[in-house]
């Protein structure tokens, strides 16, 4: 089981999946636990839990791959120079993805308070020391209306102003002189007015920095080198969700320059707004790792693996009178893998989705789930082969004891 995420293994069923058929619940169960070692975590009292809710941060993001995992300790095993090493990880990962520059950061939003200090401060020692503060610097952000999230205060915290705009016009009209960047958010597209490829058109003609924060945004996995390609001159991702690294990872990617001058924003070096965005040599080596991993992934297969996660629970419940199932990838503004609706009549039931999530998530394995008022929303991203077996027997459980006292 530990070794399914890495490529060789993919399809490689272990032993006590290839008898699952066969095994009562609470045998599978059994052996499913003692395949996923988390006793390290029950021992503190943390049950751990059965991700088919997605890449959420405070769900520890993904699992990584096996090679990642081998790579960060090794790597935390002696000492290296860091400078060098974040130099020549960069090269590496740029070269990989096929892009002119890449820093590894310490998550997305790392990369996005990096890349504001990149567009405000550049490589200027004396304005790399003041910021957060800006006088005398050009410091405003340029956002789309709707793009406005959680995660912009990462920009703000390098000393930028956020500008907020609606329209195409109105974004023309807000680049002047106190323009340091453009910051879109990929994959907020449709929430707003402004396409991607007008907004970046709009940066270009101005000859401003543009930003596009796509954290999440793997699979596709060609996300990786084509927004850089569509013009972007940075670009953000997450180590610790599509690409399987560490959760407390990510990547900065771009235009040479800008990405240099991050580098100099950024830690090790003490005296710059990055500093309290520590990277270590464990996170870079399993981030490189994860990279080179990912670049050789049968994305095809992962989909397919995925797709039978689904599938497998939705005919396992479709029994249930008025439960309704459907496997589907979800359009843009959503991320292109495959999910699982299960609609049922509360009433009918006897049963509310509330209800339903929370005995999932009370029982034994813990298993979380998304919840909507007219659904529940299970994710195949973060799922184990096996597991999906198990999702099926509690939600049959659950179904069946439906009503009762
Ligand atoms: C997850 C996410 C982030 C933050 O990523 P971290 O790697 O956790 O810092 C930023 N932006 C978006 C759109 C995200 O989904």
């Amino acid at each position: 089981m530990a070794q399914y995420f890495s490529r060789r293994n993919l399809f490689g069923a272990p032993l006590w999946l290839a008898a699952a058929g066969s095994l009562r619940p609470t045998d599978l169960y059994a052996s499913y636990l003692a395949s996923r070692h988390g006793e390290n975590y029950r021992q503190i009292g943390i049950r751990p839990l059965i991700n088919a809710a997605g890449t959420y941060t405070t769900l520890t993001g993904s699992v990584m791959s096996d090679d990642a995992r081998q790579a960060m300790f090794e790597a935390s095993k002696c000492f290296v120079p860091l400078v060098e090493l974040q130099q020549v990880v960069g090269e590496r990962i740029a070269k990989l993805i096929g892009v002119p520059a890449a820093l590894v950061s310490a998550g997305a939003a790392s990369a996005i308070q990096l890349a504001t200090a990149a567009c405000i401060a550049g490589k200027d020692p004396d304005k790399i020391h003041r910021l957060p503060q800006t006088e005398g610097m050009a410091n405003e952000v340029i956002m789309v209306k709707q793009h406005r999230m959680g995660f912009d205060h990462a920009a703000r915290a390098s000393g930028a102003k956020i500008v907020e705009v609606d329209t195409l016009e109105e974004l023309h009209k807000a680049i002047g002189p106190k323009t340091a960047m453009l910051f879109y958010v990929h994959i907020y597209e449709p929430k707003g007015k402004i396409r991607e490829a007008d907004f970046l058109a709009a940066g270009k003609k101005a000859g401003v920095p543009v930003f596009n924060d796509a954290a999440a945004e793997l699979p596709p996995h060609d996300n990786l080198w084509k927004i850089v390609e569509s013009g972007f001159d940075l670009v953000s991702f997450s180590g610790g969700k599509g690409l399987r690294g560490p959760q407390a990872s990510g990547i900065l990617v771009g235009r040479k320059e800008l990405v240099e001058a991050a580098a100099l924003n950024n830690n090790p070096y003490s005296d710059t707004i990055g500093r309290g965005m520590k990277v270590g040599k464990e996170e870079i080596m399993a981030v490189l790792k994860a990279v080179e991993v990912y670049m050789q992934r049968d994305h095809d297969a992962d989909q397919k693996l995925w797709r039978g996660f689904m599938e497998h629970i939705a005919g396992e419940v479709a029994g249930t009178p008025s439960v309704k199932t459907e496997v589907y990838i979800p359009g843009p503004g959503g991320h292109p893998i495959p999910y699982l609706r299960i609609q049922w009549d509360e009433k009918k039931l006897g049963l509310t989705y509330a209800e339903c999530a929370k005995k999932l998530s009370d029982g034994e394995p813990r298993i979380e789930v998304n919840t909507a008022s007219d659904e529940i929303n299970l994710a195949s991203y973060n799922m184990y082969p096996g597991e999906e077996r198990i999702v099926a027997w509690r939600l049959r459980e659950i179904f069946r004891d439906a009503g009762k006292a």
